[in-house]
């Protein structure tokens, strides 16, 4: 199994996760044009897309999802809040899965679990090839008990680590916006992010991405420094997905 990101903050996420044939796309928050021209830089042709998986209904995750499964006829898979809560898209196909319960789509095993964020039933991912398990988590505003149960000995991780809280707290966003994003139902913080890796097996973790970086309330280099300080490990095992850029292909 491997897996990519074509980009990832608050202007557009979108991952790749790939296992033999079966291609899978988590969210897309660029534009149907953004999103062919990323594909193909990677080397992913977007019609062999299997299925396009949504998080939640937020812009930045969605945008995107209702030209590429039109027009290149990839079915959508999504939960009943979300899709009510992003109704005025029309896909080529959707199916339902329920927010506790694993599905497959070919030889992926996939594993949903519900997250504390201010959407309609929002979700994050564990993906299994029978053998690894990668995980994909963000846009929550703080780590529960089952979500460390789901999370304990993974193989790779993209995480969440949205803002320095003392670059929010003195950044030029207004007081409610402040409250939003570092509130229990916003993003994760990175020192919150790094403290959740204490908390959890990572002996098994290979890969560790860092995703959903804030370009206003935060800097790559403050992410790794505080994610490798409170790990304990060199700042060049982490890596962080750019907005623009996104993530070359890793191997799980
Ligand atoms: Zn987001
Ligand atoms: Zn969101």
């Amino acid at each position: 199994m491997r897996f990519s990101s074509l980009g990832s903050g608050s202007k557009g996420n979108a991952t790749i996760v790939q296992h033999n044939k079966t291609v899978i796309m988590v969210d897309c928050g660029f534009s149907g044009r953004s999103a062919e021209k990323k594909l193909l830089q990677k080397n992913i042709e977007p019609s062999s897309i299997n299925a396009i998986l949504i998080t939640h209904e937020h812009k930045d995750h969605t945008s995107g999802i209702e030209r590429l499964s039109q027009k290149y006829r990839i079915p959508v898979w999504t939960n009943k809040g979300t899709y009510k809560a992003i109704n005025q898209q029309e896909f080529h196909q959707i199916n339902f899965f329920s927010s506790h319960n694993n599905f497959s789509i070919n030889d992926m095993k996939i594993s949903p679990f519900p997250v504390p964020h201010d959407a309609k039933e929002p979700v994050q991912f564990i993906f299994t090839d029978g053998d690894k398990k990668l995980a994909v988590l963000s846009d929550l505003g703080k780590i529960t008990p089952h979500i460390k149960q789901k999370l304990n000995s993974v193989d790779a991780l993209m995480l969440e680590c949205n803002h320095d809280s003392s670059m929010l707290e003195i950044g030029k966003y207004p007081r409610f916006l402040k409250e939003r994003v570092g509130g229990g139902l916003g993003h994760l913080s990175n020192k919150q992010s790094a403290e959740f890796l204490l908390e959890i097996d990572t002996s098994k973790l290979t890969q560790l991405v860092a995703s959903h970086i804030s370009e206003n309330n935060n800097t790559h280099k403050k992410v790794k420094q505080t994610v490798s300080q409170t790990l304990g490990c060199s700042e060049n095992w982490i890596n962080t997905v750019c907005q623009n850029n996104g993530i070359d292909w890793l191997e799980v």
